[in-house]
């Protein structure tokens, strides 16, 4: 089975830290934007169903429920669809059921109101915690949070705080995001101008292991490097990215994969309205490239990587540096995943 993900490119405000493909909502039509979105469908549908459908962003909840359901309506399992609190309510949340979603990610990011002013969230804390309960009300039984370490102004204390305070909601998810400054964005001005600072790496160590020590409490299993579920409940959608299991994504800026070939479409909105079937480009991977890619994705989650795909000589260096699963894959053990980029590097070809 393959999955679908639907790009929603609109947000009200751009947060200070993203540097995902989306723009303002003003002078838009939802309307045109989901009919190019049912022409790309028409045109490169890789499956009659989909095992997971995930409507990300931007923000999905930027759109009318009535627009999505379609979408929703093309597979049996996980339906996604990301939303920020300032959209949730009573009426919100039963239109996104009706549609068809049968799960949420809600992007909250901290319980600290002057960390979420610092990354321009338009939210407060009270209104995420408040959207939350409003979603339970409502009738959604899988609701994931996220949550980004590191943020300017946050220390281990605040950490804590926002994740005691997020996991005593109970949600069945969470993803825990170590901040990254990417170029382009306001944040990564700020830090090159010395308006801010970046989080002492002591600091964000002790995040990681809190992060870590509080979700096992809660009963969480850590199944990939920023994502945590309680068991049977892990992203369906996500796990089939990191399964190399086909999914077709729409929009523009979203990627595909048909089982041999990745393709993306250009991160340009115009030119998708203009010609949403045809935009995509083949992305031509080198089989080196490849093997890359799967190892790089495999080190990543808690199921790791297979003893098949390496040389004698790279098995050495994974039975020295890297831990075992009881299915004998090869795995970065919780603690050093903070280094996994150091660690993963020599696998590289
Ligand atoms: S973090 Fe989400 S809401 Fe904020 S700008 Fe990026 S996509 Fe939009």
């Amino acid at each position: 089975m393959a999955g679908l993900y639907v790009h929603i490119p609109f947000c009200r405000h751009k947060c200070a830290y993203c540097d995902f493909y989306s723009g303002p909502l003003r002078g838009f039509a939802p309307e045109a934007y989901a009919e190019a979105l049912r022409r790309e469908l028409d045109a490169r549908s890789i499956a009659d169903s989909y095992s997971s459908v995930y409507i990300g962003g931007g923000t999905p909840s930027t759109m009318p429920s009535a627009l999505l359901a379609p979408f929703f309506s093309l597979s049996g399992g996980e339906r996604t669809i990301e939303v920020n609190p300032e959209d949730v309510s009573a009426q919100t949340a039963d239109q996104w059921l009706r549609a068809g979603a049968n799960r949420v990610s809600m992007g909250v990011q901290s319980l600290i109101d002057s960390e979420l002013i610092a990354v321009g969230r338009h939210h407060s804390a009270a209104q995420a915690v408040e959207a939350f309960r409003t979603l339970r009300r409502a009738g959604f039984e899988n609701i994931s949070l996220d949550l980004i370490y590191g943020l300017p102004g946050q220390t281990p204390q605040t950490w804590r705080q926002s994740l005691e305070g997020l996991l005593n909601l109970a949600p069945e998810h969470l993803s825990a995001y170590s901040l990254s400054y990417e170029p382009g964005t306001l944040l990564h001005t700020r830090l090159m101008t010395g308006k801010i600072q970046e989080t002492d790496e002591d600091d964000v160590v002790e995040m990681y292991e809190t992060l870590c020590a509080l979700t096992r409490q809660a009963g969480f299993e850590h199944y990939e490097i920023s994502n945590f579920a309680l068991p049977g409940l892990e992203s369906k959608h996500n796990s089939s990215y990191w399964d190399s299991t086909p999914y077709l994504g729409l929009g523009p800026g979203a990627h595909s994969f048909d089982g041999n070939m990745r393709s993306f479409n250009p991160p340009n909105l115009p030119a998708y309205m203009k010609n949403p079937a045809e935009v995509f480009q083949i992305d031509s991977e080198t089989e080196v490239e490849r093997h890359n890619d799967t190892v790089m994705t495999a080190l990543r989650t808690a199921r790791g990587l297979s003893p098949a795909l390496l040389t004698d000589k790279e098995l050495q260096y994974a039975k020295k540096h890297l831990t075992t699963t009881p299915e004998g894959n090869f795995r970065i053990a919780e603690p050093d995943w903070l280094i996994s980029d150091t660690l993963i590097l020599p696998l590289l070809r």
